[in-house]
């Protein structure tokens, strides 16, 4: 294959002493993104990895470009250190990205000095060639459309057009691990990407109330998840019974708390999950004052029953700002589709907004959740998904 990519590393050449670690984690992550499209070499130095594929440039070019952790993306192609050979190739690549009348400029780097011709003479003898041969381009050295750049380094003669951003971040797996409460809704996946964008490796939880919640909505959410793991790597999903707690919290809580205690239930057996499997936070895609249920005394309220840290990545962002990153990471569609959450069965009309922290437990104690808490925790299913 005469196409490769050298992915620039960013925030991780700034790692010190750890940088060995990160781009060790980085480079599983790389092997492990193109795994199923064929592989390919991978390899590193000067923060810059390598990656040449198998087979098919283009869809492991855009896998490569959601991989955390890495910076920016250069497609190149490789010619012989011979002016013939990379006048071949230049005209391939020109041609791939060619279009009528396109104003372009040729640069050149050498710096392999022992290569008879100069940068500049590069540059010259290069553009007249493509000039020639697509008599429908114009050179434009002062606002070029495509910008075609010629390397000539100790190994190959590479052939570009720069670099195009990629995901940015933290390799996944550098920065411990995290539980996100899923639904079915535009803002947790979106929560799950920003934290995962951190180098947290995610897992999932999310809370069905069959059978006034449908399979449909849980494949929805399945689906949800799907669609981060080119971000995210696989995820753990724990999946939780949770139908005799809300009917309990039905026939028992008094509406205006209904809410607010169901979200500490799922905090606490969230938390609970977290424990089990060595998970070390939770999150949740609330937003400071979106519905009843995430005003700052409501947050304080679920807080309270937690003794892992609530990271809510998404805290301080208007629905416009959430769903722009959703439309981003294609989560935004299937977000969209009409399937009741557990969280809209039994909704109050009127929850309580500033609901006090010792009132609610005063409340909760009146019952006892907890032989349900423990069912349902026996009880959670776990699938992986890819
Ligand atoms: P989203 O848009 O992500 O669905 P939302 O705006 O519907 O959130 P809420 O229903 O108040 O808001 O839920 C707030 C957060 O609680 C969600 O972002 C998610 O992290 C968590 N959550 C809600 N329902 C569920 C569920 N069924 N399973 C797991 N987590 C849930
Ligand atoms: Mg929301």
């Amino acid at each position: 294959m005469n196409e490769f990519f050298l992915l620039k590393e960013g925030e991780i050449a700034l790692k010190g002493l750890n940088k060995k670690l990160f781009e060790g984690v980085l480079i599983r992550n790389v092997k492990s993104a193109i795994s199923e499209l064929g592989g390919g070499n991978v390899s590193a130095s000067q923060s810059v990895i390598r990656v040449i594929p198998n087979d098919d440039p283009d869809a492991v070019f855009e896998r490569l470009k959601k991989v955390f952790g890495v910076q920016s993306i250069c497609r190149c192609k490789k010619a012989e250190k011979d002016f013939d050979d990379i006048c071949r190739v230049a005209g391939e690549f020109f041609a791939e990205n060619f279009t009528k009348g396109m104003r372009f400029k040729v640069e050149a780097k050498r710096s392999d000095k022992k290569f008879p011709m100069d940068s500049l003479e590069i540059m010259r003898e290069l553009g007249g060639y493509l000039l020639e041969n697509f008599p429908d381009s114009v050179v434009d050295v002062k606002k070029p459309e495509f910008i075609l750049t010629v390397e000539i380094r100790g190994d190959f003669a590479y052939i570009h057009k720069g670099n195009e951003q990629a995901a940015g971040g933290l390799p996944v797996g550098t920065s411990g691990t995290a539980l996100v409460l899923l639904s079915g809704g535009i803002d947790s996946p979106v929560a799950a990407y920003m934290i995962a964008k951190r180098g947290v490796k995610i897992s999932a939880i999310h809370f069905e109330a069959p059978p006034y919640t449908s399979e449909r909505a849980k494949l929805k959410v399945k689906s949800l998840a799907e669609k981060i793991t080119p971000y995210c790597g696989s995820i753990d999903f724990y999946c939780v019974p949770f139908t005799e707690i809300q009917e309990k919290l039905r026939d028992n809580i008094f509406e205006e708390y209904f809410t607010i205690i169901m979200r500490r239930l799922m905090i606490e057996i969230s938390n609970r999950i977290a424990d089990k499997y060595g998970i070390m936070s939770l999150v949740t895609g609330e937003s400071i004052g979106q519905v009843a249920s995430q005003t700052m005394g409501a947050l304080q309220c679920s807080d309270a029953v937690a003794n892992i840290p609530i990271f809510r990545p998404v805290i301080g962002m208007d629905k416009t700002e959430i769903t722009d990153i959703a439309r981003k990471i294609d989560t935004f569609e299937i977000s969209s589709l009409p399937f009741e959450d557990c969280c809209t069965i039994f909704t109050p009309k009127h929850p309580k907004t500033r609901p006090v922290l010792k009132e609610v437990e005063r409340i909760q104690a009146e019952f006892d959740f907890e032989p349900l808490i423990q069912k349902a925790v026996e009880n959670t299913t776990f699938e992986k998904i890819n």
